[in-house]
């Protein structure tokens, strides 16, 4: 029987899980994101007890992803810093001598979105989480947008809120970007109650609602994708939908016209069909593109 390794690779845990060749999850399994040293050889233990034929993942970014570059299949410049410059494929390759293919875990998430979810049987699609950081993953004719490097949409920059009080953000990098004003830490560390706690009728979520919304605007003028799938923490707050929609129709001033925008966005801003699933549902399908 095939077997297939998905790794969904988080900051905080390592999601596992061995697919046959049809799809069906056979088993699966989570362990915390330590060190590199002590994380990876716990995982080779549990894909090659299994002998899987071919591992797919998809990982905290950024990533290299670019074949003709020496650190290919390395994380990059992440903030976790044990992983930063990590080899992860090579690693995974030299351990289990199988074919590896590693994507973003946001690129992962709109692959099976796309294949499998609220995308289905379109050609394009943008699947954001809304979480500890923002990320976003894009497919369009079916494949993962990589290009120079692989889409960063959570650090575009947005127009502070006028209510906002911080409107310069809370990203390291960047002043005022998506991640810095409306990542789910950041309405603790505005407001001193976490994004689970604040009151519906809060003003916070308007302003969440606004950032979301410019973020929805840029990606239809930009890359004009058949669905925006909107998933992570921030927005199990399902009431920030039709907030989220309404402000991106008012964003778009009558400027794109067509059915979607129409019907006010509802059937084309929507949570994920495959809930949280969609990370290891992603890197099962990479497993499978190997
Ligand atoms: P991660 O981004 O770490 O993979 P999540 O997508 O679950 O994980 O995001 C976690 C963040 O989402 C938390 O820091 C919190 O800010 C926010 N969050 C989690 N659950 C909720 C909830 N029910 N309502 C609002 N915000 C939430
Ligand atoms: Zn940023």
């Amino acid at each position: 029987m095939q077997k297939l390794g998905a790794l969904e690779a988080g900051g905080t845990k390592m999601v596992l899980a061995i697919f046959s060749g049809t799809g069906e999850i056979l088993q699966q399994t989570s362990i915390p994101t330590r060190t590199p040293e002590e994380t990876m050889p716990e995982m080779i233990r549990f894909f090659s007890q299994e002998k899987i034929q071919a591992l797919g993942i998809g990982c905290f970014g950024p990533l290299d992803l670019n074949p003709s570059s020496p650190s290919c299949g390395y994380i990059t410049m992440t903030p976790k810093l044990p992983w930063r410059n990590y080899p992860i494929v090579k690693a995974f390759q030299e351990a289990l001598h199988v074919p590896v293919v590693l994507d973003t875990d946001v690129n992962g998430a709109a692959l099976a979105e796309s294949r499998l979810g609220a995308a289905k049987g379109l050609d394009s699609c943008l699947y954001v989480t809304i979480g500890t950081g923002i990320g976003g993953g894009l497919v369009i004719g079916g494949r993962c947008v990589h290009g120079l490097i692989h889409p960063e949409l959570g650090h575009q920059l947005i127009h502070p809120d006028p209510r906002d009080p911080h409107p310069e953000g809370f990203c390291p990098y960047h002043t005022s970007c998506l991640e810095g004003l409306a990542a789910g830490p950041t309405i603790q560390k505005r407001w001193g109650v976490t994004a689970k706690d604040l009151p519906h009728d809060h003003v916070g979520w308007l302003i969440e609602a606004e950032y979301l919304a410019q973020m929805c605007h840029n990606a239809m003028m930009s890359f004009s994708p058949e669905k925006i799938i909107l998933g992570g923490g921030v927005m199990q707050q399902d009431f920030l939908f039709p907030l989220v929609r309404s402000r991106t129709v008012s964003l778009l001033g009558n400027y794109l016209s067509c059915a979607a925008v129409e019907q006010g966005l509802d059937d084309y801003i929507v949570p994920p069909a495959l809930g949280t699933r969609s990370g290891i549902m992603g890197a099962y399908l990479l497993a499978c593109q190997a």
